[in-house]
């Protein structure tokens, strides 16, 4: 038996490189067609006794296969290779290389409307640090030390005496503001938010909240409900009705939270809207006079009004979604229904 001549056909076999047609074409002339090396160990089959036939036979086929394998790769090399020169030789017969656009994510999506609505009517932009101090995210906020609605918000604290944490909202950036800018001042805070809570439908740790604030001289509650009014018509739809509710918030007197009409219903009643014919997106108020005072602010010449809002909560009303947890799992299928938001 030819077992050295075979092995050394074998190794000749897996080294052989091509990058040209005319490298292919050598290589086909020595392995592949009825001259080559390996048509030749055919040809030898006849000179072999009986009995060694079948055992050559199979090796000589193994050859083959091997041979034909490493042709088709080959083929495939250079014709990928020719491609990449882009030397004008390209397969029009190839398939398409289909390459997968990426989308705008559907929280991206709602921020950017909110703020080129609220940019339109005259608020800027403002942002601020996701780790705050107890006195932007808390004190000046009108949030005394041990009082009861600082156990509103679990927070995350990263130090404490003095307390450092991972901001509750971004009130704190409008704490910020108004310390560097004197009134007017009409800002729109979008950003991320921490709260130390369990994970589920309806409530997430990490979330995004957008607030406004306007300060000026003569603002009062109508410029806060007739600005809300104006967001909600543009965010939702013309139809869409506002109600105020009395609530409390430390910064804000008066406070009320913000409903707007179902848009499941049109507010005549269903599960969204818990058979209320309303759903709550924000909360609202007057600026408390003692956090104007904090920010340097004169209570007696200036007011304000702030209200704030979860950005997931507006998603998930404009487009139905009702799971927050889909917006952080990255699904491809949940990512991908948005994408005529580009
Ligand atoms: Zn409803």
């Amino acid at each position: 038996m030819h077992k050295e001549k075979i092995e050394q056909i074998k190794a000749e076999i897996a080294a052989a490189k091509a990058s040209t047609t005319d490298e292919l074409e050598k290589y086909r002339m020595r392995f592949i067609s009825k001259k080559s090396v390996v048509g030749e160990l055919f040809a030898q089959m006849r000179e072999i006794s009986h009995e060694q036939k079948r055992e050559f036979g199979q090796v000589v086929n193994e050859v083959k296969q091997l041979a034909e394998q490493k042709f088709q790769e080959l083929i495939e090399s250079v014709g990928s290779g020719k491609q990449k020169r882009g030397n004008g030789q390209v397969d029009l017969t190839l398939p398409p290389t289909n390459i997968p656009i990426g989308g705008i994510h559907p929280l991206t999506a709602t921020r950017q409307r909110i703020i080129e609505i609220f940019e339109r009517i005259g608020f800027n932009l403002s942002e601020g640090p996701e780790i705050e101090d107890d006195w932007h995210n808390f004190t000046a906020l009108n949030f005394p030390e041990n009082h009861p609605a600082r156990e509103m918000q679990d927070t995350f604290f990263i130090e404490k005496n003095p307390d450092i944490a991972l901001r509750t909202h971004t009130s704190s950036v409008q704490v910020r503001v108004m310390e560097k800018e004197k009134p007017p001042i009409r800002t729109l805070s979008p950003g991320r938010v921490f709260r130390n809570e369990a994970i589920s439908a309806r409530a997430h740790c990490i979330f995004h909240q957008v607030e406004g604030l306007y300060v000026d001289r003569n603002v009062s509650f109508a410029d806060l409900k007739q600005t809300l009014y104006h967001f909600a018509k543009e965010m939702f739809g013309k139809e869409t009705k506002v109600r105020f509710r009395p609530s409390f918030f430390p910064f804000t007197e008066p406070s009320a939270e913000i409903d707007i009409s179902c848009l499941i219903c049109g507010g005549k009643g269903c599960n969204i809207c818990k058979h209320s014919g309303w759903v709550e997106i924000g909360g609202s108020g007057m600026v408390d006079p003692n956090v104007l005072e904090n920010c340097g602010i004169d209570s007696e010449e200036f007011t304000g009004f702030a209200f704030g809002m979860g950005i997931e909560r507006i998603a998930m009303l404009k487009y139905q979604i009702n799971d927050l947890r889909l917006f952080t799992e990255n699904d491809i299928r949940f990512l991908q229904q948005f994408r005529p938001l580009l």
